[in-house]
């Protein structure tokens, strides 16, 4: 009978936060790499005692696309991983490859980051970790990557969709939950892209001044708690450069904060292609050079490889042999770094049993979870005259209208886009629900820009428009499904405005003066332009990229079978000229200065009193909540002691519902410019008609601290501090203080 092991991983978090894993004895003499019972840096000095300097430069590149190079000789295992991070993409080539439908792998398209962000709900994300985990096991990989966490700087970034936000503190909460799930399962998570990867322009090149406030305060907190709170297993480099230096080959990042202040213990990958050099990378820390082998240099060879300035090929044995030969590189940094991938196999359990695949995918829990999921980050944005929820007992007719319509757009473009095994449109989610009581017709109204040069043409949009305002004039409520498409919203390139894609701003136009009666329901990663209509609509619905459960998670909303709670996750400014980043974007000459500094989506509008179209934190309910009592405990405390903060949420509209209580903290007094508030805590609520909750948050050091760029550490000072609840960064409803006194830590 085979020895059974059972894995245990802890993540201690004591000192350098040392990842280690224990297992049960296995009977017999084996070497150390092979001896369960030994901790894991034993055996990771063991095995490395025992492999060649060839040997250990050979772990230094991928074998291909998404595996390491493994070892047959020592019984090392070659690492298999798949993109995410809304689900397990096909992971046979790149991304030309795997959209063709010969190397299609399915599976579970779960909503995209923003839309997961959107839901507020860590426990939630925490479970589509766990699905993510399952099916990347199921499907005999071992490594996910994702989730992706760098901060919506910017509304035009072609990837906004893909991460969680605006807020440092919201995108922190959500890794650390996706990343327990996912390696909760035994699977390793990696969190990218480190960092400050805020823009597709030219991000191969571009060079990102940033100050070390807007560094640690914005960029990090959110790689930091995955690193120290979900113990992530792996950390992707960024394209870009950080102040002067290539993310590859960035010591301070890489070694000074990631390793020596964070303590990671795990290892460093290479975004696919984003070296630049063999020494600089290996001596900075980056541990594993992606992809590699033939599949490296078939790709460095094309055009496209090479007009996006893709680096790669650096750490192939050869050139890494050679720099430790010339005497740049010593033996002892490739120890470091062969041992760094070798821990992670150790301590993830990989070493000892790959995953097989064959298992399910697409179960009807996981798609339970992306339903929940899509539902859960719809966003209302507006309901004049409760126009929603539609009840379909009492409506005869329905136009459901637009280029999002009839047509499931799950996610936007490049590494992350899932190949699901179904989608539902919203047209169909919307049949479904209506019943065969209520007509529901279509209409195009306008074809997503660039998907049929036929239709852009001027004369048939008319025509398209005038079709769509006829159906919607005939019936009781017109829906127009709006928004963009994964090859106008992606990775590899950023949207040149904030306005929907052409035509759809005059659809809408026509359609609402055709029937008062309209719902605008966009479909989209990241903030569009209303301006043009935003008054004359009396509802608005924000539904994200929601994965394949998207159709029917609209539908549930719309009928109120489901009662919206999302929230947004970023601000939607009026038009991108009110937004902080404009004027310092994309930069020229291959530099961007982070000028807006710490100013960075509601931390901008709120202290410098910009009106934004929708705020973040904001999303209305068919039901009401009151927050009342609020309780700060206690009055005055010394710095590194916590505060308790309580309060009491009542459901007093008539359906059960969710509300996310916000907390924001406001320091009144402080030696340096800070933001006139910032997010140190959330907790969505679940509550039935008239049921009240009592809601309590503990507020430690973090709460009330900035970095000190001078004393290089999170600094509070005594004074007061007010405490600010609300349902969005502009609808506080509750406000109290506590002083925080010299002395303690
Ligand atoms: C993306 C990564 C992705 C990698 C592998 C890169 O272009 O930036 O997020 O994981 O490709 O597909």
């Amino acid at each position: 009978m085979r020895p059974i092991y059972f894995v245990l991983v802890i993540v201690v978090a004591a000192g350098v936060g040392l990842l280690l894993s224990a297992q049960t004895p296995r009977a017999g003499a084996a070497p150390a790499d092979r001896d369960a019972s030994s901790g894991v840096e034993q055996r990771v000095s063991d095995l490395l005692r025992r492999m060649t300097l060839e040997e250990k430069a050979a772990m230094l590149a991928g074998a291909g696309w998404m595996e390491t190079t493994p070892n047959a000789r020592l019984g090392i295992p070659s690492i298999k991983m798949a993109d995410g991070p809304m689900g397990v993409r096909s992971w046979l080539g790149s991304s030309a490859i795997t959209t063709a439908t010969a190397t299609t792998v399915t599976s579970t398209a779960f909503p995209a980051g923003v839309a997961m962000a959107a839901t507020w709900d860590p426990v939630l994300v925490e479970r589509e970790g766990q699905a993510i985990g399952q099916e990347v096991k199921a499907l005999g990989r071992d490594m996910i990557l994702g989730p992706t966490v760098n901060i919506n700087r910017v509304p035009l970034w072609g990837r906004d969709f893909e991460g969680y936000g605006e807020d440092p503190y919201l995108a922190g909460r959500l890794a650390v939950a996706y990343i327990r799930g996912v390696q909760g399962e035994g699977v390793i998570a990696t969190v990218k892209h480190f960092a400050a990867n805020n823009q597709e322009f030219e991000r191969h090149r571009i060079d990102e001044s940033i100050d070390e406030r807007a560094l640690h305060e914005i960029y990090l907190p959110a790689f930091k708690a995955a690193v120290e709170e979900a113990g992530v297993w792996s950390v992707m480099n960024a394209y870009n450069k950080v102040n002067g230096f290539y993310c590859a080959e960035n010591t301070y990042l890489l070694h000074d904060i990631l390793r020596k202040q964070w303590g990671f213990r795990g290892f460093v990958i290479s975004d696919w292609g984003s070296t630049y050099s063999t020494a600089g990378t290996v001596n900075a820390g980056m541990d594993l050079e992606m992809p590699g082998g033939q599949a490296m240099r078939d790709w460095l060879v094309k055009p496209s490889t090479q007009r996006d300035g893709n680096g790669c090929g650096w750490l192939t044995p050869d050139k890494v042999l050679a720099e430790v030969k010339a005497g740049k590189i010593s033996q002892a940094a490739i120890d470091q770094n062969a041992g760094s991938i070798l821990r992670v196999l150790f301590a993830s359990g990989l070493f000892q049993k790959q995953h097989p695949g064959g298992g399910p995918v697409d179960t009807p829990e996981q798609r339970a979870v992306a339903r929940t999921a899509a539902t859960e980050g719809i966003v209302l944005l507006k309901n004049q005259g409760s126009l929603l929820p539609l009840s379909a007992a009492r409506l005869h007719s329905i136009a459901v209208i637009g280029p999002n319509a009839a047509v499931a757009r799950t996610g936007g473009g490049g590494s992350s886009l899932v190949r699901p095994k179904y989608a539902v449109k919203p047209l169909d989610g919307i049949r479904e629900r209506a019943g065969s009581g209520v007509k529901v017709d279509y209409a195009l109204g306008v074809s997503m820009e660039g998907e049929d040069a036929a239709k852009d043409a001027p004369a048939i949009r008319e025509q398209l428009r005038k079709e769509a305002a006829a159906l919607a004039a005939k019936a009781d409520v017109a829906i127009v499904v709006a928004g963009n498409a994964a090859s106008i919203e992606s990775e590899d390139f950023d949207r040149k405005t904030m306005n929907l894609p052409a035509g759809q701003d005059e659809l809408i136009e026509a359609v609402v003066k055709a029937n008062r009666n309209t719902v605008v329901v966009i479909n989209a990663g990241s903030p569009v332009a209303m301006d043009r209509w935003v008054d004359r609509v009396p509802a608005i619905l924000d539904m994200w990229y929601g994965g394949q459960e998207g159709g029917n998670a609209i539908a549930d909303i719309l009928f109120g079978v489901a009662n919206p709670s999302g929230k947004l996750p970023v601000t939607f400014p009026k038009k991108w000229e009110n937004s902080p980043a404009y004027g310092h974007y994309p930069g020229t000459n291959l530099h961007v200065a982070y000028a807006e500094g710490i100013y960075v989506g509601y931390r901008y509008f709120d202290t410098r009193n910009v009106e934004p179209l929708f705020p973040f934190g904001h999303g209305l309910s068919y039901s009401k909540f009151d927050l009342s009592d609020l309780r700060i405990a206690p009055a005055q405390v010394a710095a590194g002691a916590p505060v308790d903060v309580a309060l009491q949420v009542r459901n007093s509209g008539s359906r059960a519902g969710a509300e996310v209580v916000q907390v924001y903290v406001h320091d009144v007094k402080s030696s340096v410019d800070r933001p006139v508030q910032e997010l140190k805590g959330f907790r969505r609520v679940v509550l039935k008609p008239g049921e009240v909750q009592p809601v309590k948050f503990t507020l430690d050091r973090g709460a009330m601290s900035f970095y000190s760029p001078s004393k290089k550490e999170w600094v509070s000072e005594p004074g007061r501090f007010e405490v600010r609840v609300g349902t969005s960064s502009r609808d506080i409803r509750l406000r109290g203080n506590f002083d925080l006194t010299a002395g303690g830590k």
